[in-house]
């Protein structure tokens, strides 16, 4: 079910996440993640407690009861990896648990583009199941859901569409609402996206799937169901204009969707899904799976300090453009051989990816939204920056 929503009022430094165009656009003042996010508060809140620096891992991903690889032992048709999050969407409305779940399907003209729907029916879910490139207002659906009555929702969301809903949760009036989440890095809008996708084939409309995988490549599949593996240093990112990747998505604070119930990524799965099981509701939204999914413990090698101190290099020469990496052509081939075997991998994949994301957050908004650093940037990010020198200048914090 897709709905008429009314048009986003301009915003500075926003993803429309879709409560710029409910009846009270103004709560995006107390809602965005962008203006004066509360992460400590919400996380209390919503899982009983603030992550806690001193547990293994919580600065990095937030706070969780247990990480674990994960799979689908019949991978759906369609998925992005293999499927978990819709079916825990089609388990919530096949049990009853919900009336509802809140994603986004594959828009009619353009596969590519997430378009925002309301799934009534269990089998519906695997209409909505890959992912796209670029944001929708996921939470314009959020009246629509009241109207039609229904109490009890699921949203699957990426980190900035759930900070919104958690910070208004409370005034909402459903009875419950499951969140599952993905991480979210590196968005852009689906219009860039098309320009990326053409940069990587002659015929680009025949690509029907990217995923950036956790061993350094990105794997493309084709209509004609070819498959390909580009390693990350390979990719035409020299080809793209410095705006290639909005501010919004440079300068989020969040990579790993700390105030989901249970998020649902790859960064630590080592070729297989990751799941970050925050509270007693994330345990029963895995639950629901039941013997249809396999666990395994997630595992950790290589180190991260070198990788991350390169990006930290790399993003300050670039002054804004894109952190391309100097490197003659044939060294690139070469190390893009070595860093699958020998980079950090499996947790320590995940926690360098969160740290380079926390310094090109901290490094973009120093240079281009300097006044914003000290509302926008929570404690948090600074202590994972510490190690690596970057700290806070007067004025960025509070
Ligand atoms: C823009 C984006 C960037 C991501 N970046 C990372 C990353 O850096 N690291 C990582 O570990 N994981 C990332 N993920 C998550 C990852 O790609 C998979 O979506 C996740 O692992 C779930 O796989 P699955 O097979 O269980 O999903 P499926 O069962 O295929 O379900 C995918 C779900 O995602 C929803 N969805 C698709 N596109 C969007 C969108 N643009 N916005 C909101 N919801 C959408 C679909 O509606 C569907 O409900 C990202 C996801 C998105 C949408
Ligand atoms: S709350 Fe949502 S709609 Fe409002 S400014 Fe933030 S991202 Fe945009
Ligand atoms: S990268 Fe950040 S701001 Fe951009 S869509 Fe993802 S969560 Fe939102």
């Amino acid at each position: 079910m897709c709905h008429v929503m009314a048009a986003a009022p301009p915003r500075d430094l926003c993803t429309d996440c879709g409560i710029s165009r409910t009846s009270e656009p103004k709560r995006c003042g107390q809602a965005c993640q962008f203006i004066k996010p509360d992460y400590p508060r919400l996380e209390a809140a919503v899982h009983g407690r603030a992550r806690d620096p001193e547990r293994p891992d919580e600065l990095f991903f937030g706070p969780f009861r247990r990480m674990v690889r994960a799979a689908l032992k019949a991978p759906s048709e369609g998925a992005q990896w293999t499927g978990i999050v819709t079916k825990i969407g089609e388990k919530l409305l096949a049990t009853g648990a919900v009336e509802a779940v809140l994603t986004m399907a594959p828009d009619p003209n353009d596969n590519w583009r997430p378009m925002p729907v309301l799934v009534t029916e269990a089998a519906g879910m695997a209409q909505v199941r890959g992912m796209r490139m670029g944001y929708a207002p996921l939470l314009g659906l959020l009246e629509p859901a009241r109207a039609l009555g229904f109490t009890r929702i699921a949203i699957i969301g990426i980190p900035c569409q759930v900070y919104a809903l958690r910070a208004l949760e409370t005034s909402l009036g459903f009875e419950r609402i499951y969140v599952i989440g993905t991480p979210c890095s590196d968005n852009t809008t689906t219009e860039n996206f098309h320009h990326f996708l053409s940069l990587l084939s002659d015929d680009p409309d025949s690509i029907t799937y990217l995923e950036f995988l956790a061993d350094y490549h990105v794997e493309l599949r084709f209509k004609n169901g070819a498959h390909k593996k580009i390693p990350f240093l390979q990719l035409p990112i020299s080809q793209l204009p410095p705006d290639f990747f909005p501010m919004t998505c440079r300068t989020c604070v969040d990579y790993t969707n700390v105030l989901a119930d249970i998020t649902v990524g790859y960064m630590a799965g080592r070729g297989e899904q990751w799941l970050v099981v925050r509270n007693e509701r994330g345990e029963e939204l895995l639950g629901l799976l039941g013997d249809e999914v396999i666990t395994s413990p997630v595992t950790s090698a290589g180190k991260r300090a070198g990788a991350v101190k390169g990006l930290i290099a790399n993003t300050k020469l670039a002054a804004g453009g894109l952190p391309l990496r100097r490197m003659p052509h044939f060294m690139r081939h070469i190390v893009g051989w070595l860093m699958p075997r020998i980079g950090p991998r499996g947790l320590e994949f995940a926690r360098a990816r969160v740290e380079m994301k926390a310094a090109e957050t901290m490094l973009h908004l120093r240079r281009a939204e300097k006044p914003r650093m000290k509302t926008m940037i929570p404690d948090h990010v600074w202590r994972l920056m510490a190690p690596y020198g970057l700290k806070p200048e007067p004025g960025e914090t509070k």
